[in-house]
């Protein structure tokens, strides 16, 4: 029996583009017909046509389903959906925006065949983002591989060819404030590299913001570790430690004062940071809501 391969597409205001991707993806179904295969678009809440063009692909394309979420949940939200709704034997994560090249995924599907569980795409070329993002995202990942024992890479994405296997795994890790990059690590299983040259968006702007960025980073951070929260015993033990001359006067004292009060508000705001997800995460709410989809749940079809 012909196997499965269905491809996520998350979309969030992507009208200039999808079209493009579209049959760029057909293209590629067609150089593979020894799978059948199933394009899941997920509409992310777009506020442009983006639906309209989802849903006339749809009409001409049987091989092509969505899920037209609520609102704009998010990426990582948004790929969930596609893995609760993917039928497939394995499931491949693309960017509307063509910067995954498809022309990789065959070698991935390749390295699938033998027996590789996580075919992750990794870029050798960053395109042109401004500097201060570039730094940024160096520090974060330096910092997240320091604080947790996961080896989370900076040039890999979400672009990856998944086995049932570990699309199960992962739509079992129901948290709302989701770091997929992450988890994709932590659920394990057999991995495998294969590299490809990131190419610049077809048409239309990033998605995210630098606020958004930030956000995702600290997710990123607090989820996976709580070695910031030792970083507060650790700094609180070194002050505790400091000796010094008693009567050094009143600037000396004021210094003093400001730099433990700012070191005791940076760990309040540590702390705060944990205690704020484990609130959002003790509401336990769905990671998402489904507006209208052409298809069902996976698990609604009897899954094991
Ligand atoms: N995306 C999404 N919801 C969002 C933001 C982005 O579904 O809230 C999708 C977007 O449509 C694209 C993919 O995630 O298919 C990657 O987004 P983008 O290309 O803007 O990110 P970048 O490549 O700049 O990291
Ligand atoms: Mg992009």
């Amino acid at each position: 029996m012909k196997k499965t391969i269905t491809i996520i597409v998350p979309c969030y205001n992507e009208h200039e583009v999808l079209r493009q991707c579209h049959s760029s993806l057909t293209a590629l179904m067609q150089s593979q017909p020894d799978y059948d295969w199933e394009v899941l678009m997920i509409n992310d809440g777009s506020t442009d046509d983006t639906l309209d063009i989802i849903k006339e692909l749809a009409a001409a394309d049987p091989r092509v389903q969505y899920v037209d979420l609520s609102r704009n949940f998010g990426k990582e939200a948004a790929m969930l959906a596609g893995m609760d709704y993917a039928k497939g034997d394995c499931v491949i994560e693309v960017d509307a925006d063509l910067q995954f090249p498809p022309d990789v995924i065959p070698l991935m599907i390749e390295r699938w065949q033998h027996g590789y569980a996580d075919v992750y795409g990794r870029y050798t070329y960053r395109p042109q983002e401004s500097w201060p993002r570039r730094v940024l995202t160096r520090m974060f990942y330096r910092l997240l591989r320091a604080a947790s024992q996961f080896d989370v890479m900076p040039e890999v994405g979400d672009f990856r060819l998944l086995d049932r296997k570990c699309v199960d795994a992962l739509c079992t890790l129901r948290e709302q404030q989701r770091y997929t990059k992450g988890l994709y690590d932590w659920i394990g299983f057999k991995k495998c590299e294969v590299t490809f040259e990131k190419t610049e968006r077809v048409a239309g702007t990033s998605k995210y913001s630098m606020r958004q960025l930030f956000a995702l980073a600290c997710d990123g951070l607090t989820s996976f570790t709580t070695a910031p929260l030792r970083l507060a015993i650790l700094g609180g033990l070194i002050i505790s430690l400091i000796y010094n001359d008693p009567a050094q006067g009143f600037p000396t004292l004021i210094v003093v004062m400001l730099f433990l009060g700012g070191v005791e508000l940076l760990a309040l705001g540590i702390i705060g940071e944990y205690v704020g997800k484990i609130f959002n995460e003790t509401k336990r709410r769905p990671v998402y809501f489904v507006n209208s989809s052409s298809t069902t749940p996976r698990d609604a079809n009897g899954k094991s």
